[in-house]
């Protein structure tokens, strides 16, 4: 929607949109060209999401030890301007980011699972913040695909929650974190009843960096059934390759 004017402020950075920019389309006018090329998407693992030389279906760690899911959609890596979104998203309360995130987002997907359900906090910490941030995510997702004519899309809010109190997953060794979320999670009952041998299914995070939070969940999931589970996140934190 191109209704700003020449001299308006980039929505990731606050510089001035240029403009080349306004006159280029879609969304050209909220973004500065600096931000609007970290946000163009590049080439991954379609399983893992982490960045590749080259698209591929599999990345080689995926051929050797394949995730719990199948396959991960994101908009960024961690990095400006999103990340910047997220953390105010988050530590902030500037929920109303989440609108533009869950956009940004949507347009990765052109094949969306009909259910959609998001990693929750345990309740202790959704009560100090106030809010989980990808329940919001999830929300917004689903009325965009509605928006795009897919309102086969269905958003179940209350599907899962958290039952143990996790420590930070930051600096702890791959053993030790999925120690830290065994058992974490569970499914409602009514959930369980609607998710029974789920052909398609997809689970929504803010950032996936080691992927062991969806990962668990994933297991869940397909212990009660369901066939195929997507990840769709907003940034996804690709390891540091050497
Ligand atoms: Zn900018
Ligand atoms: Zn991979």
């Amino acid at each position: 929607m191109a209704f700003k004017l020449l001299g308006s402020s980039c929505y990731g950075c606050d510089n001035p949109v240029s403009g080349k920019a306004l006159e280029a389309g879609e969304d050209r006018d909220k973004w500065c060209d600096t931000c609007h090329d970290k946000l163009t998407p590049i080439t991954r693992c379609e399983m893992c999401g982490v960045h590749t030389a080259t698209a591929m279906r599999r990345c080689g760690q995926c051929i050797t030890c394949p995730p719990t899911w199948d396959k991960l959609f994101c908009v960024t890596e961690y990095q400006a301007p999103l990340s910047g979104f997220i953390h105010k998203l988050k530590y902030r309360r500037q929920v109303w980011h989440a609108k533009e995130l869950g956009s940004l987002l949507a347009r990765q997907i052109n094949d969306p699972a009909p259910i959609l359900l998001s990693v929750p906090l345990h309740w202790r910490r959704q009560l100090w913040r106030g809010f989980n941030q990808s329940d919001y995510l999830a929300g917004y997702l689903q009325q965009q695909f509605y928006a795009y004519g897919k309102s086969h899309v269905t958003y179940l809010p209350k599907a899962l929650s958290r039952v143990k109190v996790t420590r930070n997953q930051m600096g702890l060794n791959r053993r030790q974190r999925l120690t830290n979320l065994r058992k974490a999670f569970l499914l409602s009952p009514n959930a369980v009843s609607l998710l029974q041998n789920q052909p398609h299914v997809a689970l929504i995070d803010d950032v996936v960096t080691t992927g062991s939070t969806v990962s668990e969940i994933c297991l869940l999931l397909k212990e009660h059934g369901v066939q195929r589970i997507d990840i769709y996140c907003i940034c996804r934190a690709s390891p540091v390759t050497l």
